[in-house]
Protein backbone atom coordinates (compact mmCIF):
# COMPACT_ATOMS: atom_id res chain seq x y z
CA UNK A 1 0.00 0.00 0.00
CA UNK A 2 2.65 2.31 1.02
CA UNK A 3 3.99 2.46 -3.06
CA UNK A 4 0.49 4.09 -4.17
CA UNK A 5 -0.28 7.76 -4.17
CA UNK A 6 -0.80 9.46 -1.01
CA UNK A 7 -1.72 6.18 0.51
CA UNK A 8 -4.98 6.04 -1.92
CA UNK A 9 -6.96 3.35 -1.05
CA UNK A 10 -8.98 2.96 -4.20
CA UNK A 11 -8.19 4.30 -7.86
CA UNK A 12 -10.55 4.75 -10.33
CA UNK A 13 -9.29 4.51 -14.02
CA UNK A 14 -11.47 5.75 -17.37
CA UNK A 15 -11.47 2.60 -20.29
CA UNK A 16 -11.01 4.52 -24.06
CA UNK A 17 -7.88 6.06 -24.41
CA UNK A 18 -6.73 5.37 -21.07
CA UNK A 19 -7.07 1.74 -20.15
CA UNK A 20 -7.50 0.88 -23.72
CA UNK A 21 -7.74 2.06 -27.49
CA UNK A 22 -11.01 3.21 -27.88
CA UNK A 23 -13.41 0.09 -27.84
CA UNK A 24 -10.64 -1.91 -28.13
CA UNK A 25 -9.66 -4.97 -25.61
CA UNK A 26 -7.59 -4.26 -22.69
CA UNK A 27 -3.62 -5.22 -23.65
CA UNK A 28 -2.99 -8.42 -21.80
CA UNK A 29 0.57 -6.41 -20.19
CA UNK A 30 -2.00 -3.73 -18.89
CA UNK A 31 -4.38 -6.97 -17.52
CA UNK A 32 -1.51 -8.11 -15.28
CA UNK A 33 -1.27 -4.82 -13.93
CA UNK A 34 -4.71 -4.19 -12.98
CA UNK A 35 -4.71 -7.39 -11.19
CA UNK A 36 -1.56 -6.59 -9.71
CA UNK A 37 -2.73 -3.21 -8.29
CA UNK A 38 -6.10 -5.22 -7.13
CA UNK A 39 -4.04 -7.06 -4.69
CA UNK A 40 -2.76 -3.85 -2.89
CA UNK A 41 -6.06 -0.95 -3.35
CA UNK A 42 -9.58 -0.87 -4.49
CA UNK A 43 -9.89 -0.39 -8.15
CA UNK A 44 -13.07 1.53 -9.80
CA UNK A 45 -13.79 0.93 -13.76
CA UNK A 46 -15.93 3.78 -14.98
CA UNK A 47 -17.02 4.63 -18.30
CA UNK A 48 -19.84 5.74 -20.46
CA UNK A 49 -19.97 2.12 -22.18
CA UNK A 50 -22.22 -0.68 -20.99
CA UNK A 51 -21.71 -3.36 -19.30
CA UNK A 52 -21.50 -5.54 -22.05
CA UNK A 53 -18.85 -3.74 -23.66
CA UNK A 54 -17.15 -3.77 -20.54
CA UNK A 55 -16.60 -7.32 -20.72
CA UNK A 56 -15.60 -7.75 -24.26
CA UNK A 57 -13.00 -4.64 -23.62
CA UNK A 58 -11.83 -5.63 -20.12
CA UNK A 59 -13.17 -8.89 -17.88
CA UNK A 60 -12.08 -10.71 -20.73
CA UNK A 61 -8.67 -10.04 -20.78
CA UNK A 62 -8.63 -10.17 -17.06
CA UNK A 63 -10.13 -13.49 -16.93
CA UNK A 64 -7.41 -14.34 -19.72
CA UNK A 65 -4.49 -12.96 -17.64
CA UNK A 66 -5.37 -14.46 -14.86
CA UNK A 67 -5.63 -17.99 -15.96
CA UNK A 68 -2.11 -17.37 -17.21
CA UNK A 69 -0.21 -16.51 -14.75
CA UNK A 70 1.06 -18.91 -12.14
CA UNK A 71 -1.24 -19.48 -9.02
CA UNK A 72 1.46 -18.16 -7.11
CA UNK A 73 1.30 -14.91 -8.37
CA UNK A 74 -2.20 -14.61 -8.19
CA UNK A 75 -4.12 -15.83 -5.36
CA UNK A 76 -6.64 -18.37 -6.40
CA UNK A 77 -9.83 -19.05 -4.17
CA UNK A 78 -9.33 -22.00 -1.61
CA UNK A 79 -11.65 -24.80 -1.60
CA UNK A 80 -14.94 -23.99 -0.25
CA UNK A 81 -18.64 -24.62 -0.39
CA UNK A 82 -19.23 -20.63 -0.42
CA UNK A 83 -17.26 -19.75 -3.22
CA UNK A 84 -17.49 -21.04 -6.93
CA UNK A 85 -13.95 -23.07 -7.96
CA UNK A 86 -13.48 -20.74 -10.26
CA UNK A 87 -13.87 -17.80 -8.19
CA UNK A 88 -11.64 -15.06 -8.18
CA UNK A 89 -10.29 -13.35 -5.00
CA UNK A 90 -8.97 -10.09 -6.83
CA UNK A 91 -11.84 -9.78 -7.91
CA UNK A 92 -13.65 -8.65 -4.69
CA UNK A 93 -11.76 -5.41 -4.87
CA UNK A 94 -12.71 -4.53 -8.16
CA UNK A 95 -15.87 -2.66 -8.73
CA UNK A 96 -17.25 -1.71 -12.14
CA UNK A 97 -19.72 1.40 -13.26
CA UNK A 98 -20.59 1.53 -16.77
CA UNK A 99 -22.71 3.50 -18.24
CA UNK A 100 -20.94 6.58 -16.21
CA UNK A 101 -21.62 4.83 -12.81
CA UNK A 102 -25.53 5.01 -13.41
CA UNK A 103 -25.22 1.49 -13.03
CA UNK A 104 -22.92 -0.63 -10.89
CA UNK A 105 -21.57 -4.11 -10.49
CA UNK A 106 -19.98 -5.96 -7.94
CA UNK A 107 -18.17 -9.30 -7.87
CA UNK A 108 -20.23 -12.33 -6.75
CA UNK A 109 -17.61 -15.08 -4.86
CA UNK A 110 -20.17 -17.44 -4.70
CA UNK A 111 -20.98 -17.63 -8.32
CA UNK A 112 -18.04 -15.97 -9.75
CA UNK A 113 -19.71 -13.70 -11.54
CA UNK A 114 -20.83 -9.84 -11.92
CA UNK A 115 -23.95 -8.37 -10.27
CA UNK A 116 -25.74 -5.38 -10.72
CA UNK A 117 -26.06 -3.76 -7.14
CA UNK A 118 -26.92 0.11 -7.82
CA UNK A 119 -29.10 1.50 -11.00
CA UNK A 120 -29.89 5.44 -11.60
CA UNK A 121 -33.56 5.87 -13.28
CA UNK A 122 -33.53 7.70 -16.25
CA UNK A 123 -37.30 8.89 -17.38
CA UNK A 124 -39.05 7.49 -20.60
CA UNK A 125 -40.55 10.83 -21.12
CA UNK A 126 -37.17 12.33 -20.72
CA UNK A 127 -35.49 9.75 -22.82
CA UNK A 128 -38.25 10.29 -25.84
CA UNK A 129 -37.60 14.43 -25.76
CA UNK A 130 -33.45 13.11 -26.34
CA UNK A 131 -34.10 10.89 -29.52
CA UNK A 132 -36.81 13.42 -30.69
CA UNK A 133 -34.13 16.42 -30.47
CA UNK A 134 -31.90 13.91 -32.20
CA UNK A 135 -34.19 13.15 -35.08
CA UNK A 136 -34.68 16.83 -35.70
CA UNK A 137 -30.90 17.49 -35.76
CA UNK A 138 -29.96 14.60 -37.77
CA UNK A 139 -32.53 16.04 -40.09
CA UNK A 140 -31.32 19.63 -40.11
CA UNK A 141 -28.17 18.87 -42.22
CA UNK A 142 -26.39 21.83 -39.72
CA UNK A 143 -23.87 19.34 -38.17
CA UNK A 144 -22.20 17.26 -40.72
CA UNK A 145 -23.72 14.10 -39.60
CA UNK A 146 -22.97 11.16 -41.43
CA UNK A 147 -26.38 9.82 -43.54
CA UNK A 148 -24.92 6.21 -43.34
CA UNK A 149 -23.45 4.74 -40.26
CA UNK A 150 -21.60 1.62 -39.23
CA UNK A 151 -24.54 -0.12 -36.93
CA UNK A 152 -27.13 2.45 -35.27
CA UNK A 153 -25.65 5.62 -34.29
CA UNK A 154 -27.83 6.28 -30.92
CA UNK A 155 -28.32 3.55 -28.44
CA UNK A 156 -30.01 3.32 -25.36
CA UNK A 157 -28.36 1.84 -22.66
CA UNK A 158 -31.07 1.71 -19.53
CA UNK A 159 -30.02 4.49 -17.73
CA UNK A 160 -27.75 6.54 -20.40
CA UNK A 161 -28.34 7.14 -24.08
CA UNK A 162 -25.18 7.56 -26.41
CA UNK A 163 -25.08 9.06 -29.47
CA UNK A 164 -21.88 7.73 -31.71
CA UNK A 165 -21.96 9.82 -34.97
CA UNK A 166 -20.33 7.14 -37.17
CA UNK A 167 -22.40 4.27 -35.60
CA UNK A 168 -21.34 1.52 -32.73
CA UNK A 169 -19.79 -0.68 -35.28
CA UNK A 170 -17.32 2.39 -36.98
CA UNK A 171 -13.78 1.44 -37.46
CA UNK A 172 -11.09 3.18 -35.34
CA UNK A 173 -9.18 4.88 -38.61
CA UNK A 174 -12.84 6.35 -39.93
CA UNK A 175 -13.51 7.44 -35.76
CA UNK A 176 -9.83 8.99 -35.90
CA UNK A 177 -10.51 11.86 -38.34
CA UNK A 178 -14.27 12.21 -37.83
CA UNK A 179 -13.94 14.96 -34.52
CA UNK A 180 -10.09 15.34 -33.76
CA UNK A 181 -10.82 18.54 -32.35
CA UNK A 182 -14.23 17.80 -31.08
CA UNK A 183 -15.62 21.00 -32.64
CA UNK A 184 -18.12 18.65 -34.19
CA UNK A 185 -19.46 17.68 -31.18
CA UNK A 186 -19.09 21.07 -29.18
CA UNK A 187 -22.05 22.39 -31.94
CA UNK A 188 -24.16 19.37 -31.15
CA UNK A 189 -23.70 19.86 -27.37
CA UNK A 190 -24.49 23.48 -27.39
CA UNK A 191 -28.07 22.35 -29.30
CA UNK A 192 -29.05 19.44 -27.42
CA UNK A 193 -28.34 21.76 -24.05
CA UNK A 194 -30.68 24.44 -25.28
CA UNK A 195 -33.37 21.57 -27.17
CA UNK A 196 -33.67 19.08 -23.60
CA UNK A 197 -32.11 21.13 -20.50
CA UNK A 198 -32.81 18.30 -18.53
CA UNK A 199 -30.56 15.77 -19.50
CA UNK A 200 -26.40 16.22 -18.80
CA UNK A 201 -23.91 15.83 -21.85
CA UNK A 202 -20.48 14.79 -21.77
CA UNK A 203 -18.08 14.28 -25.02
CA UNK A 204 -16.48 10.90 -24.50
CA UNK A 205 -14.07 8.56 -27.13
CA UNK A 206 -13.65 9.87 -30.50
CA UNK A 207 -17.02 10.53 -32.02
CA UNK A 208 -19.92 9.82 -28.81
CA UNK A 209 -21.75 12.17 -27.30
CA UNK A 210 -23.39 10.43 -23.65
CA UNK A 211 -26.51 11.38 -22.08
CA UNK A 212 -27.64 11.22 -19.08
CA UNK A 213 -30.34 13.19 -16.40
CA UNK A 214 -29.21 16.34 -15.01
CA UNK A 215 -27.05 15.89 -12.19
CA UNK A 216 -26.01 12.80 -12.91
CA UNK A 217 -22.29 12.02 -14.47
CA UNK A 218 -18.91 10.09 -13.76
CA UNK A 219 -18.03 12.02 -10.76
CA UNK A 220 -21.54 11.28 -8.94
CA UNK A 221 -21.11 7.85 -9.92
CA UNK A 222 -18.11 7.37 -8.48
CA UNK A 223 -19.08 9.65 -4.68
CA UNK A 224 -21.96 6.97 -4.63
CA UNK A 225 -19.60 4.18 -4.89
CA UNK A 226 -17.27 5.76 -2.00
CA UNK A 227 -20.66 5.93 0.15
CA UNK A 228 -21.13 2.74 -0.16
CA UNK A 229 -17.45 1.58 0.44
CA UNK A 230 -17.57 4.06 3.61
CA UNK A 231 -14.97 6.01 1.98
CA UNK A 232 -14.38 9.75 1.07
CA UNK A 233 -13.25 11.77 -1.83
CA UNK A 234 -9.61 12.10 -0.36
CA UNK A 235 -9.22 8.31 -0.53
CA UNK A 236 -9.70 8.39 -4.36
CA UNK A 237 -7.47 8.91 -7.28
CA UNK A 238 -9.00 9.15 -10.50
CA UNK A 239 -7.09 8.63 -13.96
CA UNK A 240 -8.72 9.46 -17.29
CA UNK A 241 -8.14 11.39 -20.62
CA UNK A 242 -10.41 13.70 -20.94
CA UNK A 243 -9.78 16.11 -17.99
CA UNK A 244 -10.97 19.01 -19.96
CA UNK A 245 -14.06 21.17 -19.77
CA UNK A 246 -16.99 18.87 -21.79
CA UNK A 247 -14.88 16.01 -21.47
CA UNK A 248 -16.31 13.07 -19.99
CA UNK A 249 -14.03 13.29 -16.93
CA UNK A 250 -14.19 16.65 -16.62
CA UNK A 251 -16.85 15.90 -13.47
CA UNK A 252 -14.65 14.06 -11.50
CA UNK A 253 -11.91 17.06 -10.88
CA UNK A 254 -14.96 19.53 -11.06
CA UNK A 255 -16.13 17.63 -7.90
CA UNK A 256 -13.02 17.62 -6.06
CA UNK A 257 -11.27 14.32 -6.54
CA UNK A 258 -7.77 13.98 -7.25
CA UNK A 259 -6.88 13.42 -11.14
CA UNK A 260 -4.11 12.38 -13.19
CA UNK A 261 -4.51 12.96 -16.72
CA UNK A 262 -3.03 10.56 -19.18
CA UNK A 263 -2.84 10.69 -23.05
CA UNK A 264 -2.95 6.62 -24.00
CA UNK A 265 -3.13 3.16 -22.39
CA UNK A 266 0.57 2.97 -22.51
CA UNK A 267 1.41 6.84 -20.28
CA UNK A 268 -1.54 4.40 -17.63
CA UNK A 269 0.67 1.58 -17.61
CA UNK A 270 3.56 3.53 -16.62
CA UNK A 271 2.01 4.79 -14.08
CA UNK A 272 0.86 1.48 -12.34
CA UNK A 273 4.40 -0.19 -12.88
CA UNK A 274 5.69 3.04 -10.66
CA UNK A 275 2.91 2.93 -8.06
CA UNK A 276 4.22 -1.18 -8.12
CA UNK A 277 7.73 -1.27 -8.03
MG1 LIG B 1 -11.67 8.31 -22.22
Amino acid sequence: MSNLPLNKKIIAFDIDSTLTESKQKLRYDIAELLLRLMEKAKVAIISGGSFHQFEKQIISSLNEVSAILKTSEIEHAPPSSLVAPNALPVFTNLLLLPTNGSKRYDYDMTKAEWKLTHLVHFPADLKEKVFQAFEQLIQSNEFNLPTETFGPALEDRVTEITFSALGQEAPVDQKQVWDPDQAKRQKIKAYLEAAVPEVNISIGGMTSIDIMPKGSNKATGLESLLEVLGMTKGDMLYVGDALFPGGNDYSVLEDGIETVKVANPLETAKLIKGWLS
